[in-house]
């Protein structure tokens, strides 16, 4: 290579050169000095190594933009609030259930501050840790009892550690299920130390299962699952649950049921199959019942067990229940999402609710509302889905505002990428989907000025 006479280095900008020009500068405010300035010493290092291979000096403007890329590949995976229009009610990825106002207001006034977590305000002294979600949770599911951790999970792990480490326990094959995420029954079983004894064929299970297994070996526990994300049709049976729980009892065995969604009301009333409710599995006869707060319970991440006080009283004490207890910022949501509840505002308070509830002319009016802000699309008749492993083959019926772009791909990539706020589009059929059931309503003008933009520049 010949030996320039003038150092191409030179021709780069230093960093605090590339820092101030106004389209690096213009970033500082979202991501700060710091982080800015490592990847504008990136950018020139890049620049620095590819002038040695002997390409051409870039200029200030291709390296500012260069910055920007970079800035932008960042925002995006920082967390932030999007517009889930799939249609998909408890979607996971989007983080499951959106919380109502009395559950964001709580959030806000006890983050911003000190709050009685554990501490008894009559006394002046520390007290239990949050009495009042107790009582909550017994009025809204009429339990004896009840605890929270931080996810179903945790609920599954601390119940089977604490009631039937090195024990046996009885489930049948029909519930060994796996949910989303890596949550095998039989590996959180494993984990707590239980011994599995299956009972039963993969399609059918008697009650005489369980009887014969019980009558055969010293049994910890009876684990009824529900099968949440997961059907069998056609030669089935299993015994209900009031049936296996009066064995139990005969026996002088404890029966905890997992119910998945922690419903509290009746999903029939939506045009839905039946999801079975916390209450049902409590009057069935249940010892324990454990439930997640952030699916058709509507509230923020958490795991509940509700059901007899001496069974509870063993997991408050149990050492891992430190570890898997959660924090303030989830007491206080889920204090206000239960005391909708507990009020029979369940159905206009908590979003999961209202979005089941939605009528079709309802969102037909807001997907026409969508098409005549934008002159675009058609308005379709299709279906919503519940999500979160609740009633897998279940669909509302919705209506949806459908665009049919040259690259919809794209479009639905423009509408991911957006600030500040990202819309979740679905792509079907060489279409872009938005489906209102699971919009919020406040955000309808932004969804029809969002798709009006990524269409103007996806033409
Ligand atoms: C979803 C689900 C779980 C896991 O709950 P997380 O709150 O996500 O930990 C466990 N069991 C059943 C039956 C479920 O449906």
């Amino acid at each position: 290579m010949a030996a320039s006479s003038i150092n191409p280095y030179r021709a780069l900008p230093s960093t605090d050169r590339l820092l101030r020009h106004p389209e690096v500068a213009f970033w500082e405010q979202d991501v700060g000095a710091a982080l800015l300035t490592t990847w504008v010493r990136e950018v020139l290092a890049q620049a620095r190594a590819s002038i040695a291979q002997g390409d051409e000096v870039p200029s200030r403007e291709e390296l500012a933009a260069r910055v920007g890329r970079r800035v932008e590949t960042h925002l995006l995976l920082r967390l932030q609030g999007v517009i889930n229009a799939t249609g998909v009610i408890l979607h996971t990825n989007l983080g499951r259930a959106p919380l109502g106002r009395a559950a964001r207001r709580a959030l806000d006034a006890i983050a911003s501050g000190y709050a009685n977590v554990e501490y008894d305000l009559a006394r002046g002294r520390r007290g239990p840790r949050n009495p009042g979600l107790m009582a909550l949770l017994r009025a809204a599911t009429g339990a004896e009892s009840g605890l929270v951790v931080n996810n179903n999970a945790a609920a599954m792990l601390l119940i089977l550690r604490a009631l039937a480490a090195r024990r046996r326990v009885l489930i049948a094959r029909t519930q060994l299920i796996e949910i989303g995420g890596g949550f095998r029954i039989p590996s959180i079983l494993r984990q707590s130390g239980a011994r599995l004894v299956e009972v039963g064929t993969t399609n059918k299970v008697h009650l005489r299962d369980y009887e014969d297994a019980l009558a055969s070996q010293p049994i910890g526990l009876v684990l009824w699952v529900h099968r949440s994300n997961f059907r069998i049709v056609g030669f089935h049976e299993e015994p209900r649950l009031a049936q296996l729980t009066e064995l139990a009892r005969a026996h002088g065995i404890p029966v905890v049921a997992d119910v998945g969604s922690g419903a509290l009301l009746d999903t029939t009333r939506y045009g839905l199959p039946p999801e079975p409710t916390v209450q049902q599995a409590l009057q069935a006869g249940a010892d324990l019942v454990a439930f997640s707060g952030d699916k058709l319970l509507g509230g923020p991440q958490a795991g509940l067990v509700v059901g007899r006080q001496a069974w509870i009283q063993r997991l408050v004490r149990h050492p891992l229940m430190r570890a898997l207890r959660v924090g303030k910022l989830t007491l206080a949501a889920l204090e206000a999402t239960l005391l909708a509840y507990v009020r029979g505002q369940a159905e206009t308070e908590i979003p999961v609710w209202a979005m089941l509830a939605a009528s079709r002319k309802t969102l037909r009016a807001r997907a026409r509302a969508w098409q005549q802000a934008v002159g675009q699309g058609q308005v379709i008749e299709a279906e919503s889905t519940i999500g979160g492993g609740s009633l897998p083959t279940a669909t509302l019926p919705t209506t949806a505002w459908v665009l049919r772009p040259r690259r919809p791909h794209e479009v639905a990539r423009a509408l991911r990428t957006r600030r500040p706020r990202p819309v979740v589009a679905r792509v079907a059929q060489n279409r872009v989907w938005l489906d209102p059931r699971t919009v919020l309503p406040e955000h309808d003008a932004e969804v029809a000025q969002a798709v009006a933009e990524a269409l103007s520049s996806h033409a």
